[in-house]
């Protein structure tokens, strides 16, 4: 049984939290405040954590700053509509996934789920990741589209492995910027509208609508098996 730690100072969004998350056979830890939160994930082993950014006591991203100097648990936030700063700060400081309030439960579950998948088979060394446009063979490091193998430059396979890694989950422009370029090239983001553009072109359907590597706007990008 999975244990999920809920951070949110909103009762009724706490209780509704707890009691749907219990309904799918979760374990449920659910606290009102930053402090409480990391006494807990301190306290017990925790497998998810589900965080709202605005909290009484702590900034949500201090909390995860405090969470991710020891523990690799997957974070998913709650942030407000208009707070896309602190959503990209909360993503920066190594939370794995965000929903913007008011969201639906299912789609919170959809998240909690690929973020533990993604735990579970988490040192994805080899393998091979398929979807109904192409196959991408990691250990390997070949892609193949309609039985021909496709031929990427080195920097785009890179960007590719680097978000098949993880599906469905988003990974930031920030993030990607630093892993395949270097950690100086962080605020170089339309590198990466100019790789995406050539990888879509090469890998998907139809470029000018992907289907599996989704541009998520002033955030990052997401890879949909
Ligand atoms: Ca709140």
């Amino acid at each position: 049984m999975n244990r999920v730690l809920v951070v949110e100072d909103d009762a009724a969004l706490r209780r509704a939290l707890a009691i749907t998350l219990r309904s799918r056979d979760y374990e449920v830890v659910a606290v009102a405040d930053g402090g409480s939160a990391l006494r807990e994930a301190a306290a017990a082993a925790i497998d998810l954590v589900i965080l709202d950014l605005g909290l009484p006591d702590l900034d949500g991203v201090e909390v995860i700053r405090a969470l991710r100097a020891w523990s690799q648990v997957p974070i998913i936030v709650l942030s407000a509509r208009d707070a896309q700063q602190q959503k990209v700060d909360a993503l920066d400081a190594g939370a794995d996934d965000y929903v913007t309030k008011p969201f639906g439960m299912g789609e919170l579950l959809a998240r909690l789920r690929a973020s533990l998948r993604r735990t579970e088979s988490a040192p994805n060394a080899g393998g091979t990741v398929e979807t109904d446009a192409f196959t991408v063979d990691l250990a390997a490091g070949r892609v193949r589209r309609a039985g021909v193998d496709v031929r990427l430059t080195p920097t785009e396979w890179h960007l590719v492995e680097a978000l098949v890694r993880r599906p469905g989950i988003l990974v930031t422009g920030h993030q990607l910027l630093a892993e395949v370029w270097g950690p100086k090239y962080e605020r170089e983001t339309n590198y990466l509208r100019v790789y995406f553009a050539q990888i879509r072109r090469k890998l998907e359907d139809d470029p000018s609508h992907p289907r599996h590597f989704i541009t998520e706007p002033g955030l990052g990008y997401r890879f949909e098996p």
